[in-house]
């Protein structure tokens, strides 16, 4: 049976998108069956595995799964062995009063996966940069939180609107929902600012795990660009470790 991970946080640009991918094709390298799930109306994850295919999927994406108009196997696209994809599309943004407006709307998301579940080992889903129906719909139907942040001042404060709503998450739809950690990105050793407010983190919330920092490194926006992993680009930079590393840490934690 999959693990459910959402990989969340309400501000944008912090590598939601980046980690999704590149966790998700370290798994699969280490032979788990992949599923990665992209519910952000930018769809810059499906853009970045199936380019301007996406537009095929205007009928069959995570909304229209959603909103229950297509199945979850017409919806799944495969992407390369042990890795699949459920799209997004860009009328996703239109489905979102839709489906505020039906019955169970906190649960549609995790019902559609429910069938697929146990052809899976990990289930990763790549979230929009706000607190909304999406959001709420992915972390009802995950086990787990991942969240990426910049070791800026907001980023370190901003953890709380995320801790907040996880809360009322477990409180509302999905006692279960477990922090499985923190991920500093675009770490820098150029000036002190960085570890300072690694340091902040850790005494701010020292019950949230810290996992593996990664790097910034102009090849994971260059990988990105180019609709490519990090392992397809750069195997051997310190990016592609740092996140081989990562998903050794969240195997650790998922599978003990
Ligand atoms: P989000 O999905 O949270 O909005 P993205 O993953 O799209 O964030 O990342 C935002 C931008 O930052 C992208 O251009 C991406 O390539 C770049 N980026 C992400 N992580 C890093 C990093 N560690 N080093 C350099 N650039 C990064
Ligand atoms: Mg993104």
């Amino acid at each position: 049976m999959a693990a459910v991970i959402s990989i969340a946080n309400q501000k944008g640009g912090v590598g939601k998108t980046t980690l999704t991918m590149n966790l998700g094709f370290a798994l699969a390298d280490m032979g788990k069956r992949v599923l990665l799930v992209d519910i952000d109306p930018q769809f810059n994850l499906t853009f970045g595995l199936i380019g301007m295919r996406v537009l095929n999927h205007a009928d069959r994406n995570v909304g229209t799964l959603m909103t229950r108009e297509s199945e979850i196997d017409e919806s799944l696209v495969r992407v390369r062995k042990n890795l699949d994809l459920i799209p997004s599309h860009l009328n996703l943004s239109a489905k979102e009063i839709e489906i505020i407006n039906t019955y169970n709307r906190e649960r549609r998301l995790e019902k559609a996966l429910l069938p697929i579940l146990p052809d899976y080992d990990y289930v990763l889903i790549d979230n929009p940069p706000s607190m909304g129906i999406f959001l709420v719909n992915s972390l009802t139907a995950s086990d787990y939180v991942l969240i990426p942040l910049e070791l800026s001042y907001f980023g370190v404060i901003g953890m709380q609107l995320m801790f907040n709503l996880m809360r009322m998450i477990r409180e509302e739809t999905n006692e279960n929902l477990k922090l499985l950690g923190l991920v500093p990105n675009k770490f820098t050793k150029q000036t002190k600012v960085p570890k300072l407010r690694l340091k902040e983190l850790k005494e701010t919330y020292p019950d949230a795990p810290i996992l593996t920092t990664i790097p910034r490194a102009i090849a994971l926006e260059k990988a990105q660009s180019e609709g490519k992993s990090i392992f397809e680009f750069d195997g051997k930079s310190r990016a592609a470790k740092a996140f081989l590393k990562l998903a050794k840490e969240v195997v650790e934690v998922v599978e003990g």
